[in-house]
């Protein structure tokens, strides 16, 4: 089974639609949505959700103040600085600053703090038209995502190895943070959507610099290439400096819009078409 992550430097560069046009070519896969802080795959995939489970995104903690005697101790050893005290001396956890390390509730000499887990993200496992969709979503200001992003992972794995399946095809979220890395890490190819522009050129380096520490193979498609063919140019020459093939570039069309709108892939939409076309061939080259 081969694991194929498909991440952009930048959210915008079309990264989804990509992902969802793959779906429509590759067969035999299971599908997982990694980009679970603003989860959009499931638009087009239109799951029907099989399995729900929650996911925790750490603890809240609340100051009981009928047992605290405003000793101030924890606060002197929140590191975060997430304690105050209100007009009235009482003490109060800001939960903007809490990082959820539960170190107060352990030192309170009074047991006045109590933790309760935060159980506010989900994740799915969902029927669709092109196979099994693992995806999550979390609530608004939640943690976790690097975890929540593994257990997806873990979950699209075992359910792949479960029904002999030949791909494991990850929408991963843009951007180079934590979730990114717990998209990569174990990943067997990934392919990056780059988008011509100073600021697509500007995160696709940083992404990439993120890359070579990890052992994965990595490959390449300018989306929406000729919207500006010299920053194109400048991409494909610093991918071929690092050795990155890039597999296709796709040209601008607002087909793929349209067909985004319509919760359709291009494959689907217009599967005559010349991007449809250039899709499939890239696909061949990715998995070849
Ligand atoms: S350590 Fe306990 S008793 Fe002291 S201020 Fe904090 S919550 Fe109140
Ligand atoms: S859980 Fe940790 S970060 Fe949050 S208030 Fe307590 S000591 Fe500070």
């Amino acid at each position: 089974m081969t694991e194929i992550t498909i991440l952009s430097g930048k959210g915008g560069t079309g990264k989804t639609s990509i992902t969802a046009a793959l779906a429509s070519v590759a067969e035999n896969a299971v599908h997982c949505d990694n980009d679970v802080d603003a989860a959009d795959l499931h638009l087009i995939f239109k799951p029907t959700i099989q399995e729900t489970n929650t996911f925790s995104s750490g603890w809240e903690l609340k100051i009981d103040q009928s047992k605290c005697n405003s000793c101030t101790l924890c606060s002197q050893y929140c590191r975060f600085r997430a304690i105050h005290q209100d007009e009235n001396s009482n003490l109060y956890i800001n939960p903007l600053q809490c990082e959820g390390c539960r170190l107060c509730e352990r030192i309170c000499p009074e047991r006045a703090i109590t933790a309760v887990e935060k159980t506010n993200n989900h994740w799915y496992i969902s029927n669709t038209r092109f196979g099994i969709l693992v995806h999550a979503d979390m609530g608004p200001g939640e943690e976790n995502s690097g975890k929540l992003v593994t257990q997806v992972r873990k979950k699209a794995k075992e359910i792949g190895l479960a029904q002999n399946n030949k791909f494991i095809i990850n929408d991963g979220p843009p951007g180079i943070g934590c979730a990114t890395i717990a998209s990569l890490s174990g990943a067997d190819k990934v392919l990056l959507v780059i988008e011509p522009t100073k600021t697509g050129l500007h995160d696709a380096c940083r992404l990439v610099e993120l890359l070579e520490s990890f052992n994965v193979d990595a490959y390449a498609v300018i989306n929406k290439y000729d919207i500006n063919k010299n920053v194109a140019k400048d991409i494909v020459t610093f991918l071929n400096e690092k050795q990155i093939p890039v597999l296709a570039h796709i040209p601008f069309s607002e087909s793929m819009v349209e067909a985004m709108t319509l919760g359709k892939t291009i494959m689907e939409y217009q599967p005559q078409s010349e991007i449809a076309v250039i899709i499939k061939e890239m696909w061949s080259k990715l998995i070849n």
